[in-house]
């Protein structure tokens, strides 16, 4: 195999084997870009280091061919006494996980060449003994593993107060003689002086660094498998740290906050690599730049749209200037917020870059659900205590806390939890998934938690300057002397960058709003209508809604809902009605049983015809009664409390309570319920199937279908089937009748089912539950987290559909039930009716719609006719 690539090699196709940062790297290269040149390792090489604990053979020879080369190029050999040639080691995987894994810097010096690089740079020996010591420090703490706060605590006392641009070339050289010392006590070695070995270590820590928890922890949370490796990019070093003519700098083609058309980016002076993100010191907006340098800055700005057209999309770049020189050092296709992401789709199209069908695949589901969060209510009262940068949007509202320990544990104890901190690093990630939102008091909308929470779709204010941090003593004060400490309320607003002090309430967002009819004039809004009503053109699955009462029923019809494919009637037993149902359970003889079903079927009548009514024309599936009987009586626990204390114990509490005892089960989701009940309870699906006809036949164009719920067999089915259609024949109302496929049976059964039911619809809850062995209630606490750690499933299989498992279920059912009725209507109703994956799921194995709750409607208008283009 081949395992290295000069940047002349590769192109922006190959990210699977080159990473993103090394195939847009080569991208860049092709384009004529400035890029210094370098090579890649494969992503290859890494998964055999990774599996089997050793570099592969051929790979040593291969890097140091392609490292000659370079030495070629460039004229000087990898830190070559008195010229060195340094480079930079850097990892980069397909999909970007920023500063998750590691880079090194610089590499290449030691006490010779310290030197060399000093006179190269025209006797600058500041600038070659800051180098030395950022190479000391990085690889000291990635490729070694030391404690960074080691170097970081050195740093900070020889500067005291001042700027790390303050210390000169003397207390720079004794730094490096400082951070030696610390190798050398921590190690019990030397720090490697022989260039190529630095180099040889660097590398197998960039892989090493795949499997860091942090990185593990990343991508558990963004859904990348585990076991793609990384690549790790070789790059001739250019240098922003010479001086005030030299500085390093990252950037967007557009905000990717608002995705509004402009200049947005953080740029440093006399700075190298991670300065900026770092938030050593402040950084300047990108376009004073072009007072600094412009000759530089107009570079920039012409490289930033070329990379636009090219990708045509928002890119992020990083670049550094070596005294006047620009240098690009990455770029890739920018992580955007939620709004951002539409705004962006719908000006790409405007300016004839992209096709409509392109910006429905450029937004995703996800995306549409965060701008269906709440904001803010503007008109409440509310106390500002500080307005940072709008770094990722969203209303959040927690309890203060300044660590990511104290987050995860608060979050884990079920608190809203607002995680504030000077600025995050990587090591804060957990902290950062189990907050609410992130507060920082420096960094800009490029620091790393704007990045990462933009990222996650997580609520981010950074940079609120005003704001004093105290992470030791937990508090942090307000300009107008309010001291907040941990546990204190705020709400941050990641939109406007706002920060009060208590809880402030929330309304609807703009896009909700324009779902429930009103027509906002926002730009966002005509975005959002713009794309999803060519997703809906373009779309082939329908989309219900999973709805109990008319109100559900017509939020879900404004919402998009083509009818609804789960009606629980469940409720329609409960409240006042529960008397009821006592009645029918304690029954004695046929009369009095059937006294208490004629009682309650005049009230579901009522109930149904609000529904039909609610839903117009479109069809309406009715589940009927599902649950075990005991939920709609009272708790065993407390009734025979009742029976033993209570000094006005009836003789009905007593009946009530051998009842509960008869009724009590093991395993109540395995037990009597569903099609089992009605079996088993003379009278009582017959009373409901009565009410859906009668209802039906009052609501002109009603559409309802009947659906049995919990059927493993035909046999079950069709003896209710049977009764059923004989009401509807005597109502004269025409029903579909159906069934759910929930039990594993009835989907390896699937052509015998077939033959006495008008439809399916996948109860993949229940399914889920069956098909893994699963009790739904309990195994999320219980070890789902164990399981997610090991690998088991990347998700949840009650979140995202198990497309081997369940899904294998799912295919089996459709193609025999179609097989045995050629029109069978098929669609699904378990929460994964609504969840993006499991839409597209849903799509290819041709089913015909998708339910869903009402709020995920427009999720899955989105993902099916994504799923369709
Ligand atoms: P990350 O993936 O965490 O962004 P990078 O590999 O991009 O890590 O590198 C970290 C920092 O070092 C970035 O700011 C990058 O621009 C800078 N850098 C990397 N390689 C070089 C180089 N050859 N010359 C100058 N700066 C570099
Ligand atoms: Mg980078
Ligand atoms: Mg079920």
């Amino acid at each position: 195999a081949k395992y290295v690539y000069d940047f002349t090699e590769g192109n922006r196709n190959l990210k699977d084997l080159l990473g993103g940062k090394g195939a847009n790297l080569a991208e860049m290269m092709n384009l004529g870009l400035p890029v210094p040149p370098g090579f890649t390792i494969t992503t290859e090489a890494c998964r055999h280091y990774l599996t089997e604990g050793a570099l592969p053979d051929g790979l040593e020879r291969e890097v140091a061919e392609h490292l000659d080369a370079l030495e070629a190029q460039m004229g000087r050999r990898l830190g070559q006494a008195d010229d060195p040639l340094l480079v930079s080691v850097r990892s980069g995987a397909k999909f970007s996980m920023p500063g998750m894994m590691e880079t090194v810097l610089n590499i290449g010096l030691n006490d010779e060449s310290v030197h060399g690089l000093a006179k190269q740079a025209g006797g600058n020996d500041r600038f070659a003994w800051d180098s030395y010591r950022r190479l000391i420090q990085m690889f000291g703490k990635t490729v070694l593993g030391l404690d960074g706060d080691l170097f970081e605590h050195a740093l900070d006392e020889l500067k005291g107060r001042r700027q790390d641009t303050d210390l000169d070339a003397g207390e720079l050289q004794g730094l490096v003689e400082t951070y030696k010392g610390i190798v050398r006590a921590q190690t019990g070695k030397d720090f490697p002086a022989d260039p190529r070995e630095q180099m040889r270590l660097a590398v197998m820590a960039v892989f090493d660094s795949w499997n860091a928890p942090r990185a593990i922890l990343y991508r558990r949370q963004e859904r990348i498998p585990a076991d793609l490796g990384t690549a790790v990019n070789i790059v001739a070093m250019v240098f922003g740290n010479v001086g005030n003519d030299s500085g390093t700098g990252v950037a967007f083609t557009r905000d990717p906050g608002s995705g509004q058309q402009g200049i947005y980016g953080d740029y440093l002076q006399n700075a190298q690599g991670e300065d900026v993100v770092a938030g050593i010191r402040n950084t300047i907006p990108l376009q004073e730049l072009e007072r600094i340098d412009k000759r530089s800055y107009d570079e920039l700005l012409q490289i930033m749209e070329t990379l636009e057209n090219h990708y045509r999309d928002l890119c992020d770049i990083e670049f550094t200037i070596e005294r006047g020189k620009l240098w690009m050092l990455q770029t890739r296709v920018g992580k955007r917020t939620a709004a951002a992401a539409f705004r962006i789709a719908t000006q790409l199209v405007d300016q004839g870059l992209i096709t409509l069908d392109e910006a429905v695949t450029r937004v995703t589901g996800d995306q549409l659900a965060q701008l269906m969060f709440p904001r803010f209510d503007g008109g409440a009262e509310k106390k500002k205590i500080a307005k940072g940068m709008n770094a990722s949007p969203g209303a959040a509202v927690g309890k203060v806390v300044f660590s990511s320990e104290r987050a995860v544990e608060l979050a884990g104890r079920g608190e809203d939890v607002i995680l504030v901190r000077r600025e995050t690093n990587p090591d804060d990630l957990a902290g950062m998934i189990a907050a609410r939102g992130i507060l920082t008091s420096r960094g800009g909308k490029t620091s790393h938690a704007a990045v990462v929470a933009r990222g996650m779709g997580k609520t981010c204010v950074c940079g609120a300057e005003e704001l004093e941090v105290s992470t030791s003593e937990r508090r942090f004060t307000t300009p107008g002397g309010e001291v907040v400490s941990e546990g204190d309320v705020i709400s941050i607003d990641g939109s406007t960058g706002e920060v009060y002090l208590g809880e402030v309430p929330v309304v609807d967002s703009a896009v909700v709003e324009y779902f429930e009819g009103s027509r906002p004039d926002d730009d966002l809004v005509r975005a959002v209508d713009r794309i999803l009503g060519h997703a809906d053109s373009a779309r082939r699955l329908l989309v219900r809604a999973n709805a109990d009462t008319p109100e559900d029923a017509a939020r879900a019809r404004r919402f998009g809902a083509q009818g609804i494919g789960l009606c629980r009637t469940e409720h329609m037993f409960l409240g006042e009605r529960r008397q009821l149902v006592e009645d029918l359970v304690l029954a004695d003889g046929e009369e009095e049983r059937q006294a208490a079903l004629d009682a309650l079927e005049p009230l579901q009548k009522s109930d149904f015809i609000g529904i039909f009514k609610a839903m117009g024309g479109d069809p309406v599936t009715i589940r009927l009664i599902d649950p075990p009987l005991h939920e709609f009586l009272p708790d065993l626990v407390d009734l025979s409390v009742k029976v033993a204390t209570s000094p006005d114990v009836t003789d009905k509490d007593r009946r009530l309570l051998a009842a509960v005892k008869r009724l009590h089960e093991a395993n109540p989701m395995l037990g009597l319920r569903g099609v089992r009940l009605g079996l088993v309870i003379p009278g009582l699906f017959a009373m409901q199937v009565r009410a859906i006809a009668q209802a039906a036949a009052e609501v002109p164009g009603a559409r309802p279908e009947i659906m049995i719920p919990l059927v493993a067999a035909v046999q079950e089915l069709e003896s209710v089937r049977e009764e059923a259609s004989r009401i509807l024949a005597e109502t004269g109302v025409e029903a579909l009748i159906g069934t759910m496929i929930e039990v594993p049976r009835a989907a390896l059964t699937a052509a015998q089912i077939a033959e006495a039911a008008q439809f399916f619809s996948f109860g993949t809850n229940d399914l889920t539950q069956m098909t893994w062995g699963f009790s739904r209630d309990d195994v999320e606490a219980a070890f789902f987290s164990r399981y997610l750690e090991l690998g088991i499933f990347g998700v949840s299989p009650f979140e995202t559909l198990d497309r081997d498992g369940v899904g294998r279920l799912i295919r089996i059912a459709v193609e025999e039930g179609r097989a045995a009725r050629p029109d069978l209507h098929v669609g699904i109703c378990g929460e994964h009716g609504g969840d993006p994956d499991s839409v597209h799921f849903c799509h290819e194995v041709g089913l015909d719609y998708v339910s869903c709750s009402p709020f995920r409607i427009p999720v899955a208008r989105l993902e099916a006719g994504r799923a369709a283009l």
